[in-house]
């Protein structure tokens, strides 16, 4: 055991500068309201987004892979590992995502991690948004290629990193989320696209946050923007409003065939389990044929806007279910949580520093579309008697 008491120092430090995170462990499935310890809350907090984390038809859909193909992939795709549900899902995710083809990965940031350093590699050029998830940065660090940050939503200042950039690359791709998992707001895609085709830059849209939310029954940004097969990659992932686990790449045929010949987790890590294959297949079959959890989704999320303002509180930029309650100051925001917790069973988490900048720190609220109108009043009312408290209002 020599050389290991950095670890503690590290945790100390951690704990020390109020940055140690507290995990809550939940005894029963996802849902409007949670089971911690031996009691319920109000579960404000998670990417459930349509509540089909735990729907009937999506759990019996897992059940009747594991019936059909058992719990485990067995292999790599590209050794055993490809079974025909594997298959239907790159089909499926295509259809609904208007794209000519897709792979699916085990995860969203496996998916990122996967295909941008197939995109791209060290004589080209990346432009980042910056305030990218942390798994496309992974992606663009493992891929070697020179990282360009622009301006959060600035598609001028994009535009002048393209000018003063653009040549010292030979492909280079601007990438960035779709929507800004802390905000709420949305990138600019209609203009991000028009960039990409005067600087000869290829597109990807990280549509984690989208999917299920934006769009014609849910399929995502680019349906949203009306760009179908204007926007050259697209990622997404199946553990948010589809409710289970998984990620996926969709772009052109030969892109798609490119990433089953060279992206890593598809060749070094087995395939995503049957289970999630026939849960994500489900869902996605929900959101198709029926959009009303979707109506229901961005009902409760402006009814929670709408009455958070009139308390006083703002929601930031916002322009999607994801509400940031915006409080500024660390302590004030852990203090709140801890009282909508303890006070009111509201489980809200605290967003601060480093996830956001300092002075930022806020409390991001999902509603999902299985709240009903009392929960979303129980938790606004929560807010007021403990912003009163902590005279934040
Ligand atoms: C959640 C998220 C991911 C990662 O997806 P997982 O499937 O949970 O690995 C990637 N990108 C963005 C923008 C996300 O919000």
């Amino acid at each position: 055991m020599a050389g290991m008491k950095w670890v503690w120092d590290e945790l100390k430090a951690l704990d020390e500068n109020k940055r140690l995170i507290p995990i809550k462990t939940l005894d029963g499935p996802q849902g409007p309201k949670v089971k911690i310890g031996s009691k319920q809350y109000l579960n404000m907090c998670s990417n459930n987004y349509l509540g089909l984390a735990n729907h009937p038809d999506v759990r019996q859909a897992a059940i009747d892979a594991i019936k059909k193909y058992g719990v485990g992939a067995g292999a790599v795709r590209s050794i055993a590992g490809t079974m025909s549900i594997h298959e239907e899902l790159e089909k499926k995710v295509a259809a609904f995502k208007h794209m000519p083809s897709s792979v699916v990965y085990q995860g969203g940031l496996l998916a990122n991690i996967a295909a941008i350093p197939v995109l791209v590699g060290k004589e080209d050029l990346i432009f980042s948004e910056e305030l990218n998830h942390a798994s496309i940065i992974d992606g663009v660090r493992l891929s070697s290629a020179k990282r360009v940050v622009y301006k959060h939503l600035d598609m001028d200042d994009l535009r002048k990193q393209l000018s003063a950039h653009r040549s010292e690359g030979k492909k280079a791709m601007i990438i960035s989320d779709g929507v800004f998992s802390m905000d709420g707001d949305i990138t600019p895609l209609p203009e991000m696209v028009k960039l990409g085709e005067e600087f000869d830059a290829m597109t990807y849209v990280d549509d984690a946050h989208g999917e299920g939310v934006l769009g014609d029954h849910g399929r995502g940004i680019v349906d949203h923007f009306h760009l179908a097969g204007k926007v050259d990659i697209e990622m997404g992932t199946f553990s948010k409003a589809i409710g289970a686990m998984g990620g996926f790449v969709a772009g052109s045929q030969d892109l798609m065939a490119l990433m089953k010949q060279k992206s890593r987790p598809f060749l070094f890590s087995s395939a995503l389990d049957p289970a999630e294959v026939g849960a994500v297949m489900k869902s996605i079959e929900i959101m198709e044929k029926d959009d009303s959890l979707l109506k229901k989704l961005w009902h409760n999320s402006s009814l929670l806007k709408s009455e958070l303002s009139k308390i006083g509180f703002s929601t930031g930029n916002s322009k999607t279910p994801i509400t940031p309650v915006m409080i500024g100051k660390e302590k004030d925001t852990l203090d709140l949580s801890r009282l909508l917790y303890e006070e009111h069973s509201v489980f809200a988490s605290p967003i601060v520093y480093p996830t956001v900048a300092q002075g930022t720190s806020r409390i991001r609220l999902m509603p999902s579309a299985l709240h009903s109108e009392n929960d979303i009043m129980m938790t606004v009312e929560a807010f007021e008697k403990a912003g009163r408290k902590l005279n934040l209002i």
